[in-house]
């Protein structure tokens, strides 16, 4: 190696045998270099290389292993986003000609997928009312097409909990599969694998993540079926990058005290709404929706809120509030919206992690 051109294209590498990193470092590589023919032989054959971070990175497989390990599930996998692991989990179940059931108050960027995308792949979707057992066990009797059930651990804006339980036992009588979406939970607060459900999916851009600087997703589960869902994921391009992997994993280090503070800052702010007007929090998670009086407009309220952002996302160390209405729950027609009870009225309040105090002061002066 003696010309500049040469040199300045076959960096210095460190040999990564003798490096003792405290924290796992990025692999921020597309693929992976191999010595010898026998090695590379050696990759087909399982010994536990990489090859091409779209079939398989390291940061990636660790985010998945690790919530997983916290989900109490035996088996995870990243994708690129909340979306694209449950598109993932989905498509590890039911075909082209297969029905879902799925819950009428999911997440508006869910039912989009169930109703919109699914359908160009042949998927039909029943939506029921989830609270109504014999309404969802009613169409598993009248479809016997129906695959999988599924639905979330706590919905949104309502924060109705399922009952995973329950839904799981149907799975005895009616050959489906359950798959949960625990992203308001967290396995802080849930852990659907431990009540029945196949699948677990999450949005990692919501409390896993935990500071609003990422977009990730990750399935868990039943480990035949997730590794179905990794087919899914290399070969339809989900992949999660390296780097978002690597973020993400940072902020799970800190759930366990991000939840605590935050539950216990959501317990004290939903204390306190409900001395003022109408308020849904179901006791636990981080999540407190309530409805603008009626004595006060609905602009000037969220224009009235100071340092507590108007955000379309939810679970950051931040205070905010989002606006159902015109964001999460904007596709769906005025019919759908007032079917689940979303009017301009409603906020929904995601607590972060800040003094208490600050916050209550934040809300009282909105509400003067
Ligand atoms: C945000 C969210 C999703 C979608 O996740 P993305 O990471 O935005 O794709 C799915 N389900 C729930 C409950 C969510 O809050």
């Amino acid at each position: 190696m003696t010309t500049i051109e040469t040199k300045s294209v076959h960096t210095a590498q460190m040999e990564e045998r003798s490096i003792r990193s405290k924290v796992m470092p990025i692999y921020q590589t597309s693929a992976f270099a191999f010595s010898s023919l026998e090695e590379l032989e050696g990759y087909y054959e399982g010994n536990g290389t990489y090859l091409y971070s779209r079939t398989a990175n390291p940061n990636t497989d660790a985010l998945g292993q690790t919530v997983a390990d916290l989900e109490g599930a035996p088996k995870g996998v990243s994708a690129s986003s909340g979306t694209s692991a449950i598109l993932a989990g989905i498509l590890s179940v039911v075909k082209s000609g297969d029905h879902i059931l799925a819950a009428e108050d999911v997440y508006g960027g869910t039912f989009l997928l169930l109703k919109q995308e699914l359908a160009l792949m042949g998927i039909q979707v029943h939506f029921a009312d989830f609270s109504d057992i014999s309404a969802v066990e009613q169409i598993l009797i009248d479809f016997p097409e129906v695959q999988l059930i599924f639905s979330e651990s706590i919905t949104n804006p309502f924060l109705r909990e399922e009952d995973i339980e329950v839904l799981s036992q149907l799975k005895k009588h009616y050959q489906v599969k359950v798959m949960i979406d625990n992203t308001f939970a967290t396995p802080y607060t849930v852990k659907p694998y431990e009540f029945g459900a196949d699948l677990v999916a999450h949005s990692a851009t919501k409390y896993l993540g935990g500071h609003s600087d990422v977009t990730a997703g990750v399935l868990t589960g039943d480990a035949e079926l997730v590794t179905l869902a990794e087919k899914r994921i290399v070969n339809m391009g989900l992949n999660l990058s390296p780097f978002e992997a690597w973020l993400t994993i940072r902020g799970i280090k800190t759930l366990a005290l991000r939840m605590k503070a935050q539950t216990e800052n959501a317990q004290s702010i939903a204390e306190y709404l409900t001395t003022k007007t109408k308020v849904w929090y179901p006791g636990k998670g981080a999540i407190v929706s309530f409805e603008v009086p009626e004595s006060i407009e609905v602009p000037a309220f969220f224009s009235s809120l100071g340092w507590i952002k108007i955000v379309p996302t939810l679970a950051g160390v931040e205070t905010t509030v989002s606006y159902p209405y015109g964001t999460s729950h904007r596709a769906l027609s005025e019919e759908e919206k007032e079917k689940v009870g979303v009017t301009r009225r409603i906020v929904r309040l995601s607590a972060g992690i800040e003094g208490k105090d600050d916050i209550l002061e934040q809300l009282a002066a909105a509400f003067a």
